[in-house]
C-alpha cells in the first residue's frame, strides 16, 4: 500500500539538546499508528514538525501527492488548542476553513456537518468562552477535519477527557479512521490498543522500537495465562498457592508462561479445587509491553 507519509531521519537539534533525533517511519494509508512514549520523549515536538509548525533541523517530511498545498492535505490538533472565548463554535470553523484552504459556498455546510458530527450541532452559535473542557476538545477535532485532509495529526486527543468523553472521541477517530490515515500521541494506552495499526515508541527522541501491535505483542508479550475465578478471594488463594511467578488482578490470576507450560497449569488447577471459570492464553497488555520498551537497555 502507498504509504501517505515517509520521514527519514527526522531531528529537531536545540542548544545543546536533541529533542528528536533521526527519526524513520511511513505511514500507510487510512492506517491508525499510535505514538507512545514517557513525557519528555519528543512526541509533541516530531507531530509539530510533522504538521509544519516546527522546522526540523535535519531529515525529510515527504506527503503523498506532495505539490499539493499541506495545508489541505493535513489536519492537526494540538495537545492544548487555543481558542479566542468570545468567538462562536461557528465563527471559529468559519476561520479554521478558511485557514486550511477551503473557501466558497461551501464553507458553511461544512462547518455545519463537521459540527454535527463532532456532537456539537446544537452548539454552533455559543461562544466559547461558555464551553466544558469536553465540548473544546471536540471543537478543535472539528477544526482539524474540517477540510477533510487526507492526513490527521492527533497531539494526546483524548487525555483531557473523562472515560466517557474518551469513549466518544475513540469512536469518532475510529470513523474518520475509515477514510483517513491517522498519527495520534497518547498515554493512554488502552485507547490505543482499540485502535492501532501500528506502533512507534519513542525515548529520548528516539524510536526505540515501531511495528504492528501484534508482532510488538509478540516479541515483547512472551507467553502467559490468565486464569479466571468467581470471586477475588479464590484468585488470591490459587496465586498465593501457584509455584510459579502469578498476579492477581480483580478475579483473575496471570501466570507468566516462561516457566510453565499449560499441562503444568492444568494439572495445578485441579489439584487446587478452587472454581475456575476460565483458563486461557493472557494477552499482554499494552501498558505491560510499554514498560518493558521504555526500561529496555
Ligand atoms: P513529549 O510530547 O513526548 O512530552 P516534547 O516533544 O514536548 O515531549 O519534548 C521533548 C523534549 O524537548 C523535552 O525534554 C522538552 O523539554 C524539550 N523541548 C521542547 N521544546 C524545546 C525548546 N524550545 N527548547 C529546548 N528544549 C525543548
Amino acid at each position: 500500500m502507498n504509504p501517505v507519509l515517509e520521514v527519514s531521519g527526522l531531528t529537531k537539534q536545540y542548544e545543546g539538546f536533541r529533542a528528536v533525533d533521526g527519526l524513520t517511519f511511513s505511514l500507510a494509508e487510512h492506517t491508525a499508528t499510535a505514538l507512545i512514549g514517557p513525557n519528555g520523549s519528543g512526541k509533541t515536538t516530531t507531530l509539530s514538525m510533522l504538521a509544519g509548525l516546527l522546522r526540523q533541523s535535519s531529515g525529510t517530511i515527504r506527503f503523498s501527492g506532495s505539490g499539493k498545498d499541506p495545508r489541505s492535505a493535513i489536519g492537526f490538533l494540538p495537545q492544548y488548542p487555543n481558542f479566542f472565548p468570545w468567538m462562536t463554535a461557528m465563527e471559529y470553523m468559519e476561520l479554521a476553513a478558511g485557514l486550511s484552504g477551503l473557501g466558497g459556498r461551501e464553507v458553511r455546510t461544512a462547518c455545519e456537518k463537521t459540527l454535527g458530527f463532532v456532537g456539537l450541532g446544537d452548539a454552533g452559535k455559543k461562544r466559547i468562552g461558555g464551553f466544558s473542557g469536553g465540548m473544546k476538545q471536540r471543537l478543535g477535532l472539528a477544526q482539524a477535519i474540517i477540510h477533510r485532509p487526507a492526513l490527521l495529526l492527533l497531539d494526546e486527543p483524548v487525555s483531557a477527557l473523562d472515560p466517557a468523553g474518551r469513549r466518544e472521541v475513540m469512536k469518532m477517530l475510529k470513523e474518520l479512521g475509515e477514510s483517513t490515515t491517522i498519527l495520534y500521541s497518547t498515554h493512554i494506552l488502552n485507547d490505543a490498543e482499540e485502535m492501532t495499526d501500528q506502533l512507534l515508541f519513542l525515548r529520548n527522541g528516539q524510536l526505540i522500537e515501531q511495528g504492528p501491535l501484534r508482532e510488538v505483542r509478540e516479541k515483547y508479550g512472551g507467553t502467559g495465562y490468565r486464569v479466571l475465578f468467581d470471586d477475588r478471594k479464590a484468585a488470591e488463594r490459587f496465586a498465593g498457592a501457584a509455584p510459579w511467578d502469578a498476579n492477581t488482578d480483580g478475579s483473575a490470576v496471570t501466570i507468566s508462561g516462561e516457566a510453565v507450560s499449560m499441562e503444568e497449569l492444568l494439572r495445578f488447577a485441579a489439584e487446587h479445587h478452587e472454581d475456575i471459570t476460565d483458563i486461557g492464553r493472557a494477552s499482554v497488555r499494552l501498558e505491560d509491553i510499554f514498560m518493558k520498551v521504555v526500561e529496555k537497555p
